[in-house]
């Protein structure tokens, strides 16, 4: 598998994960322009939530001509990749956090931004036919052990005031709703649903294209040069120059892709399994309704929900090296944890699984993402930390008011550099400690 800290870039012409999404979903996909433009106002690089969104913002708000640049096909990143949970919030921070930080006045500007995220997903649902498929049921936030519900309690408490429609289940009421041993009370956020990952990116990129962005696929940026007020990109289709780059490679930035983001960001695999559809009799057991999301309070957390065809799937952490990332006891990994929370299941964690699949998410030094510009004419978004489903969908969004030259809300996103990490080049032997620490502490 492509590893953003080994290989010089993705592409061309890898092919997409082998996900259930991609086996499960019908529908169409604009398809790529032939001949890559020697002009643009604007070039993206990378066709993701982040790029698109961008890139329609610049080209339907601004005018602009905007060219996205993709390594492979639309959505080949994380885009497609995801488990399709779309949740308020991004990063690793709660809002108590930026409350004891920055305040509550900032707290809730932050609490307003992350709507504005969601009406935007919202819109973006509209234009897809089949409506995401999305399933509303809200997000189970599930304490695992019984030393986990004092502290999520505590964030619950505070949470109220900036979600008033949170609701506390304590062991009784969770019992009831998520039969597992490790499933000891919850938080329960009624605004968060499932979706498609795969339909948002054909819904983006059909808006993209219908706006007049030009999408050119199986084009790696292989080298950057700086030429007077012109960055020129030479891709394996060519080059193409422009005053304007964005930069929306999230975790599959490659090491060397530009020198002012080198080492600010951590690309960490994230991994799925999906299993063949539960039985009724399976599903009874396991008490998870067909719609809700479910993520536990672990360090390194697992996920799971069911999906529209009865599947479960069920995600975590995955390996460190993108060599590694296919190997048979990641996939094992992820079904001993599915026997630990759902004993009931043991009968199906003996059969193979029918999907395995990961990505590279961008981890941030300091848990959250930046929107910024690194140099001149340079503007970047990364580093959500594995939750931007919903906050992409705003981030492309200031990316196109940044490069427009717009000043953007006063809030911690917007206001500096992502922190460079210190010895990057030991970035990957620091998370194989944090692993083993955080493993230890979870047993
Ligand atoms: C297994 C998994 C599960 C996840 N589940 C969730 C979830 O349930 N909820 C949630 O909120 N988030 C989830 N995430 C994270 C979420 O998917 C990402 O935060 C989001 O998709 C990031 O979008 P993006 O556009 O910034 O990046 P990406 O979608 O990763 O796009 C980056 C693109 O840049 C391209 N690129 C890289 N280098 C070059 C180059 N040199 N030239 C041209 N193109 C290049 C890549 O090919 C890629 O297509 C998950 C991630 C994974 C991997």
């Amino acid at each position: 598998m492509y590893d953003p800290l080994v290989d010089s870039y993705p592409g061309p012409q890898r092919p997409h994960a082998r996900s259930y999404w991609q086996a499960h979903t019908d529908t169409d996909l604009p398809s790529s322009a032939t001949a890559l433009p020697e002009r643009a106002d604007c070039i993206v690089i990378g066709a993701g939530y982040t790029g698109l969104n961008a890139a329609l913002e610049l080209a339907e708000r601004y005018q602009q001509q905007v060219v996205v640049v993709e390594a492979n096909s639309i959505g080949w990143g994380c885009s497609t990749r995801n488990a399709g949970f779309a949740m308020p919030g991004t990063g690793r921070r709660g809002y108590a956090d930026w409350q004891k930080r920055l305040g509550t006045e900032t707290a809730f500007a932050i609490r307003t931004e992350y709507q504005r995220a969601f009406a935007r997903l919202e819109q973006h649902l509209q234009h897809c036919p089949q409506q995401l498929q999305v399933q509303r049921g809200g997000y189970l936030k599930i304490a695992h052990q019984p030393n986990a519900v004092a502290g999520l309690r505590a964030n619950y408490e505070n949470l109220k005031q900036f979600e008033p429609d949170t609701q506390w289940l304590d062991a009784e009421a969770i019992s009831k709703r998520v039969h597992s041993p490790q499933a000891h009370a919850a938080i329960h956020y009624p605004q968060s649903f499932g979706l498609n990952p795969l339909l948002l990116t054909a819904s983006l990129a059909r808006q993209a294209t219908n706006a007049g962005v030009t999408l050119i696929e199986d084009a790696p940026v292989q080298h950057w040069e700086k030429v007077g007020d012109q960055h020129r990109l030479h891709t394996s289709k060519g080059q193409i120059s422009a005053r304007k780059v964005i930069i929306a490679t999230n975790g599959y930035t490659p090491n060397h892709l530009h020198p002012s983001i080198h080492g600010r960001s951590l690309p960490v695999l994230s991994s799925v399994i999906v299993t063949r559809p539960l039985t009724t009799a399976e599903r009874l057991a396991i008490g998870i309704n067909s719609t809700e999301l479910v993520m536990d309070t672990r360090t390194l957390k697992y996920y799971y929900r069911l999906l529209p065809d009865g599947r479960l799937l069920f995600g975590g952490r995955g390996a460190i090296r993108g060599k590694d990332a296919q190997h048979p006891r990641y996939a094992k990994h992820l079904l001993e944890a599915v026997r630990s929370s759902f004993p009931a299941l043991e009968r199906l964690t003996h059969e193979p699984v029918d999907y395995y699949w990961s990505g590279w998410v961008s981890v941030a030094l300091d848990d959250y993402p930046r929107i910024y510009s690194p140099e001149q004419g340079v503007y970047t978004s990364m580093g959500y930390c594995g939750a931007g489903v919903t906050f992409t969908q705003i981030a492309g969004q200031r990316l196109a008011e940044l490069a427009m030259g717009e000043e953007l809300p006063p809030l911690p996103f917007y206001q500096s550099p992502l922190p460079k990490f210190p010895l990057p080049h030991f970035r990957r032997f620091g998370q194989w400690a944090f692993y083993q620490l955080a493993r230890w502490r979870s047993m």
